[in-house]
């Protein structure tokens, strides 16, 4: 029987700890929450967790600690005062905050010293779908501090991936996905004022992406292959061939009097390659310019 007083303390209320919380309590956790400013506890304690105006009480209270605040200056101006990295002994700290590699390889240095073990994750979801199928979490650290707790994480999300033992891969994968969502969301709003120059409605675009996105997905497993193994000859469509339909969305931009900085953006992308003799190659063949600065 635990002598914890809850199951998991969830420090930081925002949108995603106030889901993390509720998930908790959904599943039946004891649990104990933290924020810094106390009454965006309320409805949670209303549901049942045990709001704890000190930090080190809170976590003291439970084996587990979930911290998901803004960025990791934020968790280390919760964490970093004395009292509080002497409460951390023996307990098991999950940074769900974003962070980058080298903050999240720092933090666990220091979580480590404190004689605490330490996850660092990456949330793949909105707050609303925590708790259930749709909600995936990344996590990266020791696989046998990941078991301990898997059952508690598993509360969270429909899918737990375990990135591996180095403490960055989560948050490094979380930064590649990241990079992808930046061109949806450039690509999307530019598409969006596409359609509305040309009168069509944006809730048939978004249907149409929607319908397209299991041949998204197929892509992007199809050009980690084609990366992986350097087999860049033979494309189904040539790298020319996609840069001639870019260049095109510059002289779209130009017809509709729009903005053309994301396809001006795109285009001297797929140029570089293209100069760089790489035309006949897959579209993925740019992965080999992209280290380069491209000028627009
Ligand atoms: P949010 O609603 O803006 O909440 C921010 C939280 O951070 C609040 O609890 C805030 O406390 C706390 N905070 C900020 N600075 C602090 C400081 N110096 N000391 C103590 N507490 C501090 O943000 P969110 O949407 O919950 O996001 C939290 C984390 O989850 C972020 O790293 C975000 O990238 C990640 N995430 C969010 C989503 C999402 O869709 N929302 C999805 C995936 C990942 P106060 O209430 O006192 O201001």
């Amino acid at each position: 029987m635990s002598t914890h007083q809850s199951d998991v303390t969830v420090m930081g209320l925002g949108r995603m700890g106030t889901a993390l919380a509720s998930a908790f309590l959904r599943a039946g956790r004891r649990v104990t929450v933290w924020n810094r400013t106390a009454h965006r506890a309320r409805p949670l304690r209303d549901s049942g967790a045990v709001f704890e105006s000190s930090v080190a009480v809170a976590i003291q209270a439970s084996p587990l600690v979930v911290v998901c605040v803004s960025d990791v200056p934020a968790t280390w101006a919760i964490l970093g005062a004395p009292a509080v990295a002497s409460a951390l002994a023996g307990r098991t700290v999950v940074q769900l905050s974003s962070s980058t590699p080298g903050e999240a390889r720092d933090l666990d240095a220091w979580v480590r010293a404190q004689d605490a073990d330490f996850l660092s994750g990456a949330i793949l979801a909105w707050p609303s779908q925590v708790g259930t199928e749709q909600a995936s979490l990344i996590v990266a650290g020791p696989n046998a501090v990941l078991r301990r707790h898997e059952a508690m994480l598993r509360s969270l999300v429909g899918t737990l991936e375990h990135a591996g033992e180095e403490i960055g891969a989560a948050c490094a994968l979380c930064a590649a996905v990241l990079s992808y969502m930046a061109g949806h969301w450039i690509g999307f709003v530019h598409g969006a004022r596409i359609c509305q120059a040309e009168g069509l409605k944006l809730s048939d675009f978004g249907e149409a992406l929607a319908a397209f996105a299991p041949g998204l997905g197929q892509d992007a497993r199809h050009m980690a292959r084609v990366i992986d193994t350097g087999h860049y000859a033979h494309p189904e469509t040539s790298l020319t061939t996609v840069a001639n339909d870019i260049a095109r969305l510059v002289q779209v931009s130009r017809e509709d009097e729009l903005s053309s900085t994301w396809p001006r953006f795109a285009s001297g992308l797929f140029r570089q390659a293209i100069d760089a003799g790489l035309g006949a190659e897959e579209t993925a063949a740019v992965f080999k310019v992209l280290h380069e600065e491209v000028m627009p």
